[in-house]
Formats: C-alpha cells, structure tokens, sequence
C-alpha cells in the first residue's frame, strides 16, 4: 500500500518544485541531470516552484485559523486582502480581534464576502478559546487530535475540512486534509479517496514528520487539481501524474504541451472548489470518459 503514494509523492515532487533546479541549471550551477538533460531543447517540465513549507500563506497560526475561516465561499484573492488589512490595522491577532465588536471587525474583513456571518464566527472563536483555553492556542493544540478536533467541530461555522486544515496547517497535528481536489485526483486514479487510506498509503521511510509530509502532500494534490485534474477539462497530458494513470483508468487528453495556469498560489477557497465541481450541463459528456 505505501508504494502507491510513493510513486505520486515523487512524481508531484518532480514537478512543482523543479523550478528552482531548473533556474540553477540555467545560471549553470549544478542540476539533477534528469533536468539539465531538458535544458536544450522542449523540456516538459515547466518552471514551477512551490515552497512547500510555506504553501499556506501565514506567518502564524492564529492567521491560518482566521484564513481557514474567511476563505469559505470566496476567492483566496479576497481572504489575503481581508488579513492585509486586518494587519495594517494591527488587529491580526487574538487581543486585536478580542478588542474588536462584530461590526468593527466585519468592517475590516468586508472583501472576503459574507462579512458579518464571517465576524460573528471569527469573534466566536476567540470567545471560546478565552473561555475554554484562557485565549491559548498552544494549550487547544495540545491536547490530543481527537479532542481538539471534537472541540472545533463544535463551534459555528467549522465543518471538518476546516477543522482539519487547522489542525494540520495551524497545529502541527498529523490529521491529512480531505479536499474535493484531492478525492478527485485519488478517485480517477481509481484509489480510495478516504482519509484513512490516504494516511495508511503516506510513506515513511524516510522519517519525515508525518504532518509535515502531510502538509506536502496535500499542496501537491490541492496545486494538481487547480492546475491540471479540474472537474470539466482534466489536462492529462500536461499533469504530472499521467503516467500513474490505471489502465484504462483515463485517455491523456490531446493538449500534450499545454502550459499550467501559473501564479494561483495559495489555499482553493471552498467557492473554487464548488465552482470547479459544478454538474456539467445536460447532455455533456461525464468524466471520466470510457477508454475508447
Ligand atoms: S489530470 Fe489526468 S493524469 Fe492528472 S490527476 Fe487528473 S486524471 Fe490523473
């Protein structure tokens, strides 16, 4: 079982992180010869550079709590512009926002849509942990994943992905984000798409921290999914894991060189995610198609 996610952790790995090998080879410092092999010529491996460490956009992490909040049913472009001014108003933190009335606050975080359902729960979380962990977010997070998990699940406004993307990004807890970017990659490659088995199948070998690799892992199949396996025009022929593709499982699509949608860094919000999932319209046809 831990072969399978091997092989797409190598070949996602490859690929969104050759863009600063490939940026090396070209001022001709030392590159992986699988990539200077490519500099001459049409190299299929685009210029893409994820710093996987720091895919989540946050300098803290009560910033990864307020974004993971904010980024529900709206455009990341909106959350970031709502912390920038959450920070430029010196209220990005958790005296800045307990100082704050929900009308004051929903001002602030206005672009990131649903302002006052956002306020009233972002404030609602800082009322809890001041009531529940005396406003420490170190004591919420230590205490073991099935617990602190039960207790965000129970405030408003905190279903499971987001419970577990605070876990994992905020908390350092070893809880693997289930997104609907991820599912879709594992269920056309015809793999369970289930947390579990996604945690089971996460090799070890190499002693990684599991919540780091788990941190990785999903950038890479969150960064998959908005580039190349979106729900109407999968780019098989341009995405990574084309070859891991069962037999029969998907025909490659006849865009062999097309280029990725570049500068889309950052968390989906869950509106990308809806939109992208959007039923095709009657009469289309379903993916994935049936191998001719
Ligand atoms: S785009 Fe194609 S090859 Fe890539 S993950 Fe989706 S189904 Fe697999």
């Amino acid at each position: 079982m831990d072969s399978g996610l091997a092989a797409y952790e190598t070949a996602l790995r490859a690929h969104f992180t050759a863009g600063k090998e490939r940026a090396a080879a070209a001022r001709g410092a030392r590159a992986p010869a699988r990539l200077r092999a490519g500099m001459g010529g049409v190299s299929r491996v685009p210029a893409i550079s994820l710093d996987l460490d720091h895919w989540w956009p946050a300098a803290s992490p009560f910033e990864v709590i307020v974004g993971a909040i904010l980024v529900q049913n709206t455009a990341w472009s909106n959350v970031a512009q709502a912390i920038a001014t959450l920070r430029g108003a010196k209220r990005l933190s958790l005296a800045g926002i307990r100082e704050l009335s929900e009308a004051e606050l929903g001002e602030l975080i206005r672009s990131s849509g649903f302002w006052r359902q956002k306020a009233r729960r972002l404030r609602g979380f800082v009322t809890w942990l001041d009531a529940a962990h005396g406003g420490r977010l170190d004591r919420l997070f230590a205490q073991p994943t099935a617990a602190a998990r039960e207790q965000l699940l129970a405030l408003e406004g905190i279903g499971e992905e987001t419970a577990d993307t605070i876990l994992l990004f905020a908390g350092d807890h070893a809880r693997f984000v289930m997104d609907t970017y991820t599912r879709r990659v594992l269920a056309r490659h015809q793999l369970p798409a289930e947390r579990a088995w996604v945690e089971a199948a996460v090799p070890r070998s190499d002693g990684m921290n599991a919540a780091r690799r788990y941190r990785h892992l999903h950038a890479l199949l969150v960064e998959t999914g908005k580039r190349y396996c979106r729900q109407r025009a999968p780019d098989c022929g341009a995405c990574p894991l084309a070859p891991l593709l069962p037999a029969g499982a998907y025909p490659p699509q006849a865009k062999p060189h097309a280029q990725p949608r570049l500068g889309a860094k950052g968390p989906p919000s869950r509106g990308e995610q809806k939109r992208d999932a959007r039923p095709r319209r009657a009469g289309a046809r379903a993916h994935p198609p049936a191998h001719p």
